[in-house]
């Protein structure tokens, strides 16, 4: 639990973003359920690729494997795979899925260092099923998020802030009084809507907040 103002304003941020997330939901098929499969196999599909496009494809790769038990026999040829170019993803599925039967006996775990050994999986993908199946606060940090902390912070934009501990504590600070699966997809979509490459922030509920929107209004810009 942080305090003081910077706290305060990181609880305000994060409220923001909810209530903004709740009303603006993008309905993707995999939003739907907890179940830690599904949100593995969505999230390995994601990976480099639209979330549209995948949406596209996910229940019918869900219809054919429901399972983890299923994925295992998942083909290279894999018509819905190839149709959108996943290549390398039946590969991707069939190792994870592998993994999980032969060490896991089937059930995907919870804990951050098994999923980090699981094949297919990296950091962002670990934190997303561990918020999305099991309702844990880890910071989902990608170029979105980096990008509305920065902004809103006046934190000078760089690739390496992804690792900054300073992110991550921003974020945590976001979310820690709110559920983390609400906050979760409402960060993905305001990223995704609002504070994109091109910022929108003349429609965006932060903008007397937000410190790279503050800085525009000083110099007289347009927002
Ligand atoms: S005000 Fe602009 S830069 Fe700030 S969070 Fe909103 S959209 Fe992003």
């Amino acid at each position: 639990m942080c305090s003081g103002k910077a706290g305060q304003l990181q609880h305000r941020i994060g409220a923001a973003i909810i209530k903004w997330g709740v009303n603006n939901y993008r309905d993707f098929p995999w939003r739907f359920t907890y179940d830690p499969y599904r949100i593995a196999v969505s999230e390995i599909l994601l990976r480099r690729t639209r979330a549209f496009q995948v949406g596209r494809i996910y229940n019918q790769i869900i219809d054919r494997y429901p399972s983890v038990q299923k994925i295992v026999s998942i083909g290279d040829n894999d018509v819905m795979l190839l149709t959108l170019g996943f290549h390398s993803r039946a590969r991707i599925l069939r190792e994870f899925a592998h993994e999980i039967t032969d060490i896991y006996n089937g059930i995907i775990p919870e804990d951050r260092k098994k999923l980090l050994a699981i094949p297919g999986l990296g950091d962002y993908s670990v934190s997303a099923i561990r918020v999305f199946a099991f309702g844990h606060n880890d910071p989902l940090i990608d170029a979105n998020s980096v990008r509305i902390i920065s902004r809103i912070n006046g934190i000078l934009y760089t690739d390496s802030l992804r690792r900054s501990r300073i992110i991550h504590e921003k974020y945590v600070e976001m979310v820690n009084l709110y559920d983390p699966v609400v906050f979760g997809y409402s960060i993905l979509d305001f990223g995704a809507l609002i504070c994109g490459t091109v910022p929108k922030c003349s429609e965006c509920p932060l903008n007397m907040e937000c410190q790279y929107s503050l800085d525009h209004l000083k110099q007289g810009n347009n927002i």
